[in-house]
Parts: structure tokens; sequence; C-alpha cells
């Protein structure tokens, strides 16, 4: 998509989120060109999935924009992850908290973390189970290297809007069980949720970071 047309889509969006929701530019596909045209609009955080396709990014932009991880991350793909992105957003097991925690021991950093729930215990899919937040939640607190600040979910993707309500609604329980335990509270920060179709939802079940891709760029 042409740049004034990116533009105009992140000003947009931008000037209708409420405050203190932030917004996440998806930034899977597109191009650095697109993806610096999203920047120049006021775009601050760019979301990437796979570590390889962030580090194009990452090398031809820099620290002009803050990099999200946000999609499956795999464990032997720890380091790489832990020297790339500000916030690693897709936290599921023990095992991938541990293998942060000594890559960003080994890289002198601290890095920033957020669980991924699987609202819709959805088989196959990525995030841990809704009733297993607060134990992974507990681990990861003790692993000083990492730093949790919060919960993300996808759900069970839908082009309704309001059938994804549910999950966002039991993603904001749990977020809020976790800000009533004296252990967890001061970690919940952000609540990533929400996409193209479905942020406005998201942000009414209080959604503070939102993941916004297609309504940005236009189709993948
Ligand atoms: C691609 C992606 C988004 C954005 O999806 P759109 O429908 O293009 O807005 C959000 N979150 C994650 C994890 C994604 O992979």
């Amino acid at each position: 998509m042409d740049r004034t047309r990116i533009k105009d889509n992140v000003s947009r969006i931008l000037a209708s989120l409420p405050h203190g929701v932030t917004l996440v530019a998806a930034g899977k596909t597109r191009s650095v060109d697109e993806l610096k045209a999203a920047v120049d609009a006021g775009v601050s955080i760019i979301g990437h999935n796979y570590v390889q396709e962030a580090q194009t990014s990452i090398d031809a932009m820099g620290n002009m924009v803050r990099w999200h991880f946000i999609g499956h991350l795999q464990r032997n793909k720890a380091k790489k992850a832990v020297e790339l992105f500000d916030m690693i957003e897709t936290v599921d097991s023990a095992r991938l908290a541990e293998a942060l925690d000594k890559a960003a021991q080994q890289s002198v950093k601290v890095q920033d973390v957020l669980i991924e729930v699987n609202s819709g215990k959805e088989p196959n899919k990525a995030g841990v189970m809704p009733e297993d937040t607060q134990e992974l939640a507990h681990h990861m607190l003790s692993l000083k290297n990492i730093r949790l600040l919060g919960l993300m979910t996808m759900g069970p993707w839908s082009d309704d809007a309001e059938s994804m309500r549910p999950y966002f609604r039991l993603t904001r329980e749990i977020f809020k069980s976790l800000v009533k335990d004296a252990r967890t509270k001061d970690a919940m920060r952000y609540l990533s949720m929400g996409m193209s179709d479905s942020y406005k939802v998201a942000i009414e079940e209080g959604a503070n970071l939102v993941r916004i891709g297609t309504a940005l760029f236009g189709p993948r």
C-alpha cells in the first residue's frame, strides 16, 4: 500500500484509540518502506512474528521504534529474540521462560515479556491454558532476567468480533485475578488483545495494547 494511505490509516486509528491504549503495528510481510510510513505517522511499536523478518526491519530502522515479538517463539530462537526485541508477548511455558531468562542473562539484559493465554483452550494453539496462567506467572517472577508485564491473547479467530468477546473477557478476568494476587499484581501492566477486526471489542474488554496489521497496511 502506498505511504499516503498507510499514514492516513495510522492517523485515523491512533486518533480513535482511547487514552491509555497503545497501538502495536503488526508488521509481518510488510516492507521497510511501509513500516517507515507507519512510524512517520506516529506508530511507536512494531510487532513481528518471525525473528528473521524482524532482523531485516531492525537492521533498516533500528531504534526509531520499539519492537515486540508477537509470533510463536521456538526455544532455539530465544537468544536471537532477546537480542532483537524490546518485548516478547508470547511466553507460554516454563521452559520457554527459562530459555529467555538464560539468554537475557548472557546478553546482560532484563527482557520484558508477556504471557500468552490460550483463551479458547484450542488444541494445537499457542498459549498457556487459562487455569495454568497463575502458576506460570509465579514461576516467571522467580526468574531474575525476565520482567513479566502482563498478558496477551489471540482468541479463536472469527470475522465476527462479537464472537471473540468471551475470550477477551476471560483473559481480562485472569488479568484481574492476578492483580488481586499480591505476588503478581505489580506485573499486570499490559493486556494485549485485539486485531484489525476485533480491536474495538478488545478495548471494551480492557485491552491496552492492540495489535493491528491489515487495517493499517491493507490485505496481506
Ligand atoms: C498478524 C497479527 C496481528 C494483526 O492481524 P490483522 O488482522 O492483520 O490486524 C495481530 N496479532 C498477531 C499475533 C498477528 O500475528
